[in-house]
């Protein structure tokens, strides 16, 4: 018997971590934030491309590695045009990937702000259980706990303590995963003994919607 309502949360981050570097113009280390243009220097049959970074208190440029010293031949046509338009979808991309910064940088500053886009995907009647899937695209120091309380309108202790008749099951599973960073993929199950009203309350909160009778089953994927 179907018991579930099945959403995703897709999660978007809305600025990208800043590494501290030390700036070569203001003298400290600062942080240094992506411009969102590509750089290129072709040298013969050679290509190099730079994320340019500016430094928050002076402007000042630092040039990050994308590649060096790349053949232009082993380059399509698609990536080429991404690079010399500089695409936004793949410039996120770029910008987001924190293991590259870590290399880079003294450290990382990371903002925990994010858009969070909700969908149904199956839904009955009479559920008792709201089973959330976090797609995570980019990187976020955004806590577990803190997505669900705010997105879900209940105090962080209220989801550490499961109160009011509310059993939350994560998968992974693991000790503190609420208190952790969320990962891409991360299944959390509420089961909630709740009447109707209720019930509709964290429907809204869940998807985002409010009218009860929206098509009730969107099946997607
Ligand atoms: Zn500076």
């Amino acid at each position: 018997m179907c018991n579930i309502l099945r959403v995703r949360w897709t999660i978007i981050p809305r600025t990208p971590p800043e590494p501290r570097i030390a700036c070569s113009r203001c003298g400290g280390v600062r942080p240094f934030r992506s411009s969102g243009k590509i750089r290129l220097n072709a040298n013969g049959r050679t290509l190099d491309a730079w994320l340019i970074y500016r430094c928050t208190a002076c402007g000042n440029t630092w040039n990050r590695p994308i590649f060096e010293r790349r053949n232009i031949r082993d380059l399509d046509g698609a990536a080429l045009e991404a690079l010399q338009s500089n695409d936004p979808d793949r410039v996120r991309g770029w910008a987001f990937d924190l293991d590259v910064l870590r290399r880079k940088a003294q450290s990382v500053d990371e903002r925990a702000d994010v858009d969070v886009r909700k969908e149904v995907l199956s839904e009955c009647d009479a559920w008792t259980s709201l089973e959330i899937g976090l797609a995570v695209p980019f990187a976020t120091s955004l806590r577990l706990d803190r997505l669900l309380a705010r997105e879900l309108g209940i105090a962080r202790s209220d989801l550490q303590n499961a109160r009011e008749g509310m059993r939350i099951r994560t998968e992974p599973h693991h000790p503190g995963i609420l208190r952790k960073r969320i990962k891409d993929g991360t299944r959390v199950r509420i089961d909630l003994a709740v009447d109707a009203e209720s019930r509709l309350r964290w429907r809204a909160a869940a998807t985002g919607l409010t009218d009860h009778d929206n098509p009730r089953a969107a099946e997607i994927g």
